[in-house]
């Protein structure tokens, strides 16, 4: 393995104590009892090192491996950036898996069906996630050619797809998770909608229905529309646009499940369309690709970069810098990643697709005083993303001047609007960040704060007790702090009705359930606007919510340029992975 020694004068990394439970449970190197045989501080170097070795393939770069080392070292565990977790797991090992995000095709025969899950198998094994569309697939009862028989289903193949992820624990430390998609118009599309209904069911799923503009505008003009036989182009029935949509919502304010993307709008932001067309995302919606194709994430951790001195209260200078550096580890990484199929490598070494995101929204509109559900909170989002949207194509464009374009850059969209050069076909996602949040000890992803104060089920029923910092330091300033407050809080999560508390303070330190859902979307949009992939998020809602709500919700998903929508209203499920204090 490409590894440096350990710089005897390297400085040690810092950790919260959720981090500290998570690092040891998931990240260290384990040996064959179990126990961890790596240190904090060796992770993050064998990471760096590893990632910094792959400047030495370009020219004039292995003068400079040592440093970069030294200088990723730093990023990582200033916990400004953290690369996805299959990176941190597996970089320098002989897994050398490093992408969070795959998507597979399903091909319409046995042969390439359970092709299809033996890859996923392999990809599970290695810390990644994996999405399928399963639109190609003959419908249930279509005849089979070779035998005469009939199929079984999308839906039936599904099930062998979900029992097969439930077998392999990702390597004892991530469990596989699936999405899977079906076109609104294919003929089982309503045994799809109704799939979850039953808790527990596909439990290793999710699933989103595959909206086309041609469906948006039958539910808008109130039509019928075709269900068309993927093998045969035959149309098989007509059905009202709205009675199906209206089905969508009545599952989704159920059990949270379907949640939609629009295929239509992922595609007009394809940026190889000459490649072929993007049929399905990862497991949580963030990241569209080809089939074959990978795509390795990381995110910037916004909460370090607020600075009261500077303009709008945001470290601009710092944010440009790690943007610059998080763009060089993130094509390094691809470099370095080893894929379970030569099929994959070959599309992901074609466009070079990289995802590089923010984590801390949250926490740095609490620095900022500003709240989450504010036309001011809205045009920060938009200003920051905006900014390192910008920043991670003049880095991608430097890096295209010193290693070459990607490869398919010359029929891509860039090219035709004489864009770039760049090394990346795509260099922004918003990832969940769902680990890396606890680690860098941040709000995750650009979600709000599910509760100022909350106790987290993590893997086998451990519980992790939070407080936000600067909620805490906000209380302190305003004289207002007390234990017994803190115990209050803790049960019910938000301050909303607790008036007694300073109005300032009431307004910023919102939390999920606080924030009305249009809040929510405004927000998605607003980093949809500038990120080339996906945002991951979630639009909470209260348990009183109807389903009209929800369809508005979705229908304003659709308006406001969105390329999906998940919706989750308050206690539809009886486990729920984040809850507030009591009854837990
Ligand atoms: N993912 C997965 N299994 C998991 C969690 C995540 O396969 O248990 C994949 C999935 O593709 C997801 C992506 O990793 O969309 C990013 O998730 P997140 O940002 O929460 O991961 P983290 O890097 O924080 O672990």
């Amino acid at each position: 393995m490409t590894q440096l020694p350990i710089p005897a004068d390297l400085p040690d990394v810092t950790l919260n104590e959720n981090a500290k439970v998570v690092l040891s449970r998931r990240y260290l190197r384990k040996g064959p009892d179990g126990k961890p045989f790596e240190l904090p501080k060796e992770l993050f170097w064998r990471v760096a090192s590893h990632i910094a070795a792959q400047e030495a393939a370009f020219k004039g770069g292995k003068a400079r491996v040592a440093q970069r080392a030294r200088e990723f070292y730093e990023l990582m565990t200033s916990f400004k950036f953290l690369p996805n977790s299959p990176t941190l797991m597996n970089a320098g090992t002989d897994l050398g898996q490093l992408a969070a995000c795959f998507v597979l095709p399903v091909g319409d025969s046995i042969e390439e069906i359970f092709d299809a899950v033996k890859h996923a198998a392999l990809i599970h094994k290695s810390g990644g996630g994996t999405g399928f569309s399963f639109s190609r697939l003959r419908p249930a009862e279509a005849r089979v050619g070779s035998t005469g028989g009939v199929a079984s289903g999308p839906l039936s193949f599904l099930r062998i797809f979900n029992t097969a992820t439930e077998q392999i624990k990702q390597g004892g430390t991530r469990r596989g998770a699936n999405m899977g998609i079906l076109r609104v118009d294919h003929p089982d599309i309503i045994r799809f909608i109704k799939a979850k209904e039953r808790e527990g069911e596909l439990n290793n799923f999710n699933l989103s229905v595959g909206l086309t503009e041609a469906f948006m505008k039958a539910v808008d003009a109130d039509e019928e529309y075709a269900l068309v036989a993927p093998h045969t182009g035959e149309e098989k029935a007509r059905l009202k646009a709205r009675e199906v949509f209206s089905m969508l919502v009545q599952k989704a304010w159920e059990s949270g499940d379907p949640g939609m993307v629009f295929l239509d709008r992922i595609n007009r932001d394809n940026p190889t369309p000459q490649l072929g067309e993007i049929e399905a995302t990862n497991p949580c919606g963030e990241q569209p690709l080809l089939p074959y194709e990978a795509c390795n994430l990381g995110s910037i951790n916004l909460a370090l970069f607020h600075d009261e001195n500077a303009r709008d209260g945001v470290d601009w200078e710092g944010l440009k810098t790690v943007v610059h550096q998080s763009v060089r580890f993130l094509d390094n990484v691809i470099e370095a990643s080893v894929y379970p199929l030569p099929q994959i490598t070959e599309t992901v070494r074609t466009n070079r697709k990289i995802g590089l995101g923010v984590m801390g929204f949250a926490d740095l509109l609490y620095q900022l005083g500003v709240p989450y559900n504010s036309q001011e909170g809205v045009n920060l989002a938009e200003k920051l993303m905006g900014f390192i949207q910008d920043e991670s194509k003049l880095a991608s464009k430097a890096l295209a001047e010193e290693r070459g374009a990607f490869p398919a850059y010359a029929g891509s969209v860039f090219a035709q609007k004489q864009q770039g050069p760049y090394r990346n076909a795509t260099t922004t996602t918003i990832a969940p960040t769902g680990t890396l949040s606890i680690l860098a000890g941040c709000s995750s992803g650009v979600e709000p704060l599910f509760a100022l104060s909350f106790v987290r089920n993590v893997m086998d029923g451990d519980r992790l007790v939070e407080v936000n910092p600067h909620f805490e330091a906000a209380l302190k300033m305003a004289q207002a702090y007390s234990p017994k407050l803190m115990e209050e809080v803790a049960k019910i999560g938000s301050i909303k009705a607790m008036d007694y508390l300073p109005e300032d303070i009431r307004r910023v330190f919102v939390t999920a359930m606080d924030i009305e859902p249009i809040w929510h979307l405004k927000m998605q949009a607003a980093f949809q606007k500038y990120t080339d992939n996906a945002v991951s998020k979630t639009v909470n809602l209260p348990n009183s919510a109807t389903q009209e709500d929800i369809w508005d919700i979705y229908w304003k998903a659709y308006e406001y340029g969105c390329k999906g929508v998940t919706v989750y209203r308050d206690g539809c499920k009886t486990s729920q992975v984040l809850c507030t204090g009591e009854g837990q």
